[in-house]
């Protein structure tokens, strides 16, 4: 007699593990490190310094820094505040605050 698990029986219906895995079309993956991220036009940013990934040139910018030698280098994304906010981790990308206010008022000058 075959002692079958009864755990094999059951199977839901259209959901496997690898649905979880992204598959969007935008989805940039850089070769030196592995990483993935959702590409926006030129608004995400991956650092080659520190392998992280950000949403908007300000964000970008605010995570470098010149350190006491003088020279170029990364923070901590975790430590980075843009707008007196710490910035987010979404989808594997580095965020700053949903809207500054200069976007706001950008939108605002175009509309
Ligand atoms: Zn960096
Ligand atoms: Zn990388």
């Amino acid at each position: 007699m075959d002692d079958q698990a009864p755990e094999d029986g059951v199977k839901v219906a259209g959901i496997s593990p690898t649905s979880a895995v992204r598959t969007d079309s935008r989805l940039t993956t850089h070769g030196q490190c592995g990483k993935s991220w959702i590409q926006r036009g030129n608004r995400t940013g991956h650092c080659s310094g520190c392998h992280e990934t950000f949403e908007g040139l300000a964000v970008f910018d605010a995570h470098r820094y010149t350190n006491d030698a003088g020279q170029r280098a990364c923070r901590n994304p975790a430590d980075v505040k843009v707008g007196g906010e710490h910035l987010e981790m979404v989808e594997g990308t580095w965020r700053g605050p949903r809207m500054p206010e200069s976007e706001k008022e950008r939108r605002r000058a175009a509309a």
